[in-house]
């Protein structure tokens, strides 16, 4: 086949192997230029408490502003994984995130705020020192910060993880993981890590009310260990109305509302409070 396809096929498929590292180098250099000019955005997207009906925090979610066009993380945070670079960009999430912390005491009051951290991150030996040093030079009050980091990144590095998640616990950050039941792990890990909340997966929230033997499976378990559960990507009344029946705490997803700029996401967090209703549905 590889001779019948002929040298013309060969070349073709040069051309294009260099146009792929041509358009991601491109990309690489930019992204580069992008720490530099500290040209991301943060979205925040509200966490709703089933109980007591209230915002009871957000979702920090990174978005590369490249002149105007919001590129979504989906489009960059693998190679910046894959680069490094993720780890000065996940600082500048830290520090935004912290930053806006701050911002909101004056406006909204305590508005816990979560932020993805990947495993390059975790591994880089600075980590926890640039961490713990950010917080505390932006005044951010450490337990109303919370850190996501995904299962499949957790059991990829677990002797790292453990030791420093337990740091990071110690001085009041909430964890969380991210994407629970994706990560084909075993659950021992589970008893041995400061864990706080189990975010379960949206690929599991999607298939309710039909299927919910998993997140029946998820919440019984987070209620056995007392950790909290977050349920992503909620898009349909249906899947709030089984949430709330069988004791997930709090929710996450377009039926409450989409990541937000911060100012919008400020008036969606007023709005809330005063119709005690999503504004939407108003
Ligand atoms: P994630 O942490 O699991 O974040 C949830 C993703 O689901 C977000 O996508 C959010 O916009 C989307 N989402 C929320 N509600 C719904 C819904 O009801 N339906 C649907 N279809 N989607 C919903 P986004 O913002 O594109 O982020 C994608 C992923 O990129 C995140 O997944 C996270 O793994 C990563 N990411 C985002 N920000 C950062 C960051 O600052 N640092 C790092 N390391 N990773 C980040
Ligand atoms: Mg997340
Ligand atoms: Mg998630
Ligand atoms: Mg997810």
């Amino acid at each position: 086949a590889v001779k019948a396809s002929g040298p013309g096929q060969w070349a073709f498929f040069d051309r294009s192997m260099t146009e792929n590292a041509l358009v991601r180098l491109r990309t690489e250099a930019s992204l580069r230029s992008a720490i530099e000019k500290g040209q991301f955005v943060l979205h925040y997207q509200p966490k709703l408490d089933l109980r007591s009906n209230r915002i009871s925090g957000c979702e920090a979610l990174i978005r590369w502003d490249l002149n105007g066009d919001l590129v979504p993380p989906g489009r960059f945070i693998s190679i910046a994984e894959e680069t490094g670079m993720i780890y000065d960009i996940g600082l500048w999430v830290l520090r935004e995130a912290c930053q806006a912390q701050r911002r909101w005491r004056r406006h909204a009051g305590a508005v816990p705020i979560a932020i993805n951290v990947s495993v390059r991150q975790l591994k880089d030996e600075r980590f926890i020192d640039d961490f713990l040093d950010i917080i505390q030079a932006s005044g951010a009050d450490p337990e109303l910060l919370e850190v996501e980091v995904t299962e499949s990144a957790l059991m990829s590095s677990i002797e790292v993880s453990a030791h420093l998640l337990r740091e990071m616990r110690s001085h009041g950050v909430r964890l969380s993981i991210d994407d629970f039941g994706t990560g084909y792990s075993s659950l021992a890990y589970l008893k041995n890590l400061p864990i706080d909340i189990l975010k379960i997966d949206r690929s599991f929230v999607s298939d309710l009310p039909e299927e919910s033997s998993i997140p029946r499976m998820i919440i019984g378990l987070a209620g056995q260990m007392g950790l909290r559960t977050v349920a992503e990507g909620i898009e349909t009344e249906g899947q709030l109305a089984w949430l709330r029946d069988n004791g997930c705490d709090m929710i996450q997803g377009f039926l409450i509302e989409k990541p937000l700029p911060e100012a919008d996401f400020l008036r969606f967090v007023d709005a809330y409070r005063t119709a005690r209703a999503f504004p939407s549905a108003s």
